[in-house]
């Protein structure tokens, strides 16, 4: 290979995949003011280490909020009436970039594809990107999990976020915890710092800039079942699947808009593709 080759290669502009402008935008403006009128229905609080589920009907708002200290949550999203329609990762990064904010949807996986919920609030948003190229709420990592840990270091740990999701759906389901497991899927690191090494191009991680009273707010497009662990990895400033960092709480509020003050708005509908596969 010619050194001119590779320089006009390395030379050429991204393309960016899947430009954004055709998908149907949220109307944040509406969320905005039916969500001043919403009143709380309830709230659950997530213990360190461990995970709790919550319903979210369509239509109303949940919020994400750091209480006590800095702490990471690894958030879970499923349809409520069919659990396997699930949050996609994947695909919600390649749509919207490696970590989400205000405006940003959480996509759910194939054939259903459809936003499962829009971010509306976000008091990290004032974080950016840092000059390590880090930044906030990630879709880039995938949850931490004692298969790998075990891989790493040939330990057993059982409060990997993993673990805690997978316990905290078995009872919600009632099922044994092996059969809820496969339902656990990639999250939304939600308060958590993270981006790729500009020279090696590793996953790393640093300390969280969540602060107790910092939130991340949603809209759900559809009836959700939630999912949030409270990371062994507390702030993720040093280490996880492990006991040794601070950890904290994490309180999940569900709000109910006034009637009528989401006019106008549906519930998110499944792809249109017609699934013929040609
Ligand atoms: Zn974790």
């Amino acid at each position: 290979m010619t050194q001119d080759f590779a320089d006009r290669q390395r030379a050429l502009p991204p393309v960016i995949c899947y430009p954004p402008e055709t998908l149907p935008a949220p109307d944040l403006a509406l969320y905005a003011q039916a969500r001043a009128g919403a009143t709380k229905l309830s709230e659950v609080i997530v213990p360190p280490r461990e995970a709790r589920v919550f319903e979210v009907p369509a239509g109303h708002f949940f919020r994400i909020t750091s209480v006590e200290g800095p702490q990471v949550g690894d958030l879970n999203l499923h349809s409520l009436h069919d659990l396997s329609e699930r949050f996609f990762s994947g695909k919600t990064r390649a749509l919207h970039g490696t970590h989400v904010s205000t405006g940003d949807r959480l996509w759910s996986t194939l054939p259903h594809l459809r936003p499962l919920a829009t971010v509306t609030e976000d008091s990290l948003d004032w974080y950016g990107i840092d000059p390590h190229g880090g930044s906030v709420h990630d879709v880039i990592g995938t949850r931490c999990d004692p298969y790998t840990h075990h891989a790493l270091t040939g330990g057993q740990y059982h409060h990997c976020c993993h673990s805690n999701l997978t316990r905290a759906l078995a009872d919600y389901m009632q099922v044994p915890r092996k059969e809820a497991e496969l339902l656990v899927h990639d999250v939304l690191n939600v308060f958590m710092c993270t981006g790729f090494t500009r020279d090696t191009g590793q996953y790393f991680m640093k300390a969280s800039p969540v602060r107790p009273g910092d939130y991340i707010e949603f809209l759900a497009e559809t009836d959700l079942l939630g999912n949030l662990s409270a990371c062994p990895g507390g702030d993720c400033s040093a280490s996880h699947s492990s006991d040794v960092a601070a950890c904290f709480p994490l309180k999940v509020e569900i709000y109910q808009p006034q009637q009528e003050s989401l006019r106008g708005w549906q519930e998110a509908s499944k792809s249109g593709y017609d699934r013929s596969h040609g």
